[in-house]
């Protein structure tokens, strides 16, 4: 790893002029991922910022909605009861997220910027275009069993890890930030970048921002949220396929739908098409299927990722057979 120099943030506005101060600066906060980067040599920031002790833990609960400081700890968001009562999806989301120990320690900031767990992007001797603008994707022709079958390129076929951000775009959340402009707020629908021919920008983050809070609205819909994650082990693993499904159901009529994926593409996924097969709708097992197939209609599989067109759709309907009753 390369030495670097470290500075602890004494509030928000001083974590943004620090950062402003260095090209390349990080903030770090639990550093869960960040910190395996660097000792893989994957990032080399010159200077990291302690942001720990901005004052941007809080979780607090309005009659608008939610708003989750980008410091608070992934566990302390699952447990909180507003969280798990009125946007359950966002608990479910959080504890099929890593182990225990890493939920004690990594915020939310920091969940939403974790890194891609394509492992020709952590292998450093590996052709990334990602990590090296320009060089190539070892995955394309290489070991694509994790990648993505929707949203990819010619440049990065990476699916997106983290699973609260696909909770959070069925939920129409919006990113807070703070940064040399001032305060931004960008809806997470605009957040994450497909690769394009650009892989390596994967966010609408510029130089020097920062997560400041999570807001997710309070709609009918959020009450009844479930998140389905399937994962090769039950613990400390990432999607291979995964739904967030938040419905607003009068018997079995569907008011309204919010529908979210993860595992399946580059960044999380929404999907108006599967929407719309539903909602206004009665919900039944036929619609559901249509939903299903109208979700992978633009699916580019790979060799290795084929498997995941028809899994997801299954996770679908199971999901949502569950969520309304029907079987
Ligand atoms: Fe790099 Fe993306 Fe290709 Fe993986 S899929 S090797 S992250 S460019």
């Amino acid at each position: 790893m390369r030495s670097f120099s470290y500075v602890v943030a004494r509030d928000p506005d001083d974590a943004v002029r620090e950062a402003r101060q260095t090209s390349g600066a990080s903030f770090i906060a639990g550093g869960t991922d960040l910190l395996n980067l660097m000792k893989d040599g994957v990032q080399q920031p010159p200077r990291l910022i302690d942001v720990n002790g901005l004052g941007l833990a809080g979780i607090t609960e309005s009659s608008t909605g939610l708003r989750i400081g980008g410091l608070a700890r992934m566990r302390h968001v699952a447990e909180h009861p507003a969280v798990r009562n009125r946007f359950p999806v966002l608990a479910e989301a959080l504890l099929a997220s890593a182990s225990p120990q890493v939920r004690n320690m990594a915020a939310i900031g920091g969940n939403l910027l974790q890194r891609n767990r394509c492992g020709y992007f952590r292998d450093t001797v590996a052709v990334c275009n990602k990590r090296v603008p320009g060089s190539g994707c070892s995955a394309l022709e290489g070991w694509n069993r994790g990648h993505a079958v929707l949203g990819g390129s010619e440049s990065c076929i990476a699916t997106h890890p983290s699973d609260l951000a696909v909770a959070l775009t069925a939920l129409d959340a919006t990113v807070h930030v703070l940064g040399p402009d001032g305060v931004r707020r960008i809806p997470i629908g605009e957040f994450y970048r497909r690769p394009g021919s650009t892989p390596h920008v994967e966010t609408a983050l510029r130089p020097a921002e920062l997560i400041t809070a999570v807001e997710v609205p309070r709609h009918p819909v959020a009450a009844r949220s479930r998140y389905l994650k399937l994962r090769d082990r039950a613990t400390f693993e990432f999607a291979v396929v995964s739904v967030a499904a938040a419905v607003d159901l009068r018997g079995r009529f569907v008011r309204d739908i919010r529908l979210a994926f993860g595992g399946i593409a580059t960044t999380p996924w929404r999907s108006a098409e599967a929407e719309a097969e539903l909602r206004g709708k009665e919900l039944t097992v036929a619609r559901i299927e249509q939903a299903g197939r109208a979700l992978v209609r633009d699916a580019k599989p790979r060799p290795d990722n084929e498997f995941k067109v028809e899994l997801v759709q299954r996770a679908l309907a199971e999901l949502l057979s569950d969520l309304g009753g029907v079987r």
